[in-house]
């Protein structure tokens, strides 16, 4: 079984961050690191494809620079390779100018199953793995907390706030993973050194077939007009224990509706 990963390649988020003044949009320069949560779709990939008793992982992704560091970490991990989006006039691209970018990279790899991160690290719109769904024609199962592939079917165990559904369908399709779906493998000292001969694909926009005045800024449908700063911390307040204090406890948890 052909599984394709997305995996995001985005700046350290332990490194100070910046925002670009004119656009308010994160500044990618430099090194970009696989983010976290696109560890355990690279690893759930390489669990099914090992099940599946054939086939390989191919990683897609999408970044400015020519960056591959991300991606040798997952290789390094046991992917068999990697597509690389990399353009110009890529910068600016919202979610949607992303699917449409990443669908073109998948029709290549001919996937029976691709995965991706319920939300990415950096901006979290949860929302380019169901556009990526839609423009490939395939269905979409999100939030899955377990995967298992059997007659051309894929099964998931999908979180909901109560417990979880059962969801069954045909592949292939796009599953996006939470946290905690597998425990993703560290890459060993061999994995690292087999990673650094292993083919990643690089390809520009017009390479995919996709006109560049379509994506980047231009192809854009969203804009962030404005950051402002969150609320400083308000002081929290002293509850002096006269043997009551608990009540109060428990009336605050329950104004959070945490109890
Ligand atoms: C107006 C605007 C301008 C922007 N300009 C830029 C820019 O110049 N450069 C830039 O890099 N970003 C830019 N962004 C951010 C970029 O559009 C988002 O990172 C992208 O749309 C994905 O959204 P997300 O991170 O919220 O993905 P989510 O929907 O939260 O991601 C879910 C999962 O999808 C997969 N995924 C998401 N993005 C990628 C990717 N690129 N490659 C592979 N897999 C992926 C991952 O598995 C990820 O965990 C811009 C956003 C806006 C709104």
């Amino acid at each position: 079984m052909n599984v394709v990963v997305c995996v995001k390649q985005i700046p350290d988020p332990a490194a100070p961050q910046a925002l670009d003044p004119a656009t308010h949009t994160l500044v990618r320069e430099g090194k970009l690191i696989l983010d976290d949560s696109d560890a355990y779709g690279v690893e759930m990939g390489l669990q099914l494809a090992e099940q599946s008793g054939g086939g390989d992982v191919t990683l897609v992704s999408m970044a400015p620079g020519g960056e591959t560091s991300g991606l040798r970490t997952a290789l390094a991990m046991g992917a068999a390779k990697a597509i690389l989006v990399s353009d110009a006039a890529l910068k600016g691209s919202d979610a949607l100018c992303t699917a449409k970018v990443l669908a073109k990279a998948i029709e290549r790899a001919e996937p029976d199953l691709v995965l991706a991160a319920t939300e990415s690290t950096d901006g979290y719109t949860g929302t380019m793995p169901v556009q990526l769904a839609e423009l490939l024609g395939m269905p979409s199962v999100t939030f899955a907390k377990k995967v298992s592939v059997a007659s051309g079917n894929v099964s998931v165990e999908r979180q909901t706030e109560a417990g979880y559904d059962e969801v069954v369908c045909p592949l292939p399709a796009v599953v996006t993973v939470t946290a905690g779906v597998v425990e993703p493998r560290y890459p060993s000292f061999k994995g690292i050194m087999a990673a650094k001969s292993k083919p990643i694909e690089q390809l520009t926009v017009s390479e995919l077939g996709l006109d560049p005045a379509g994506v980047g800024a231009n192809g854009a449908s969203q804009e962030v007009v404005s950051v402002v700063a969150a609320d400083d911390r308000k002081a929290g307040e002293i509850v002096v224990d006269d043997g009551e204090g608990y009540a109060r406890v428990v009336d605050f948890l329950d104004q959070l509706k945490l109890i």
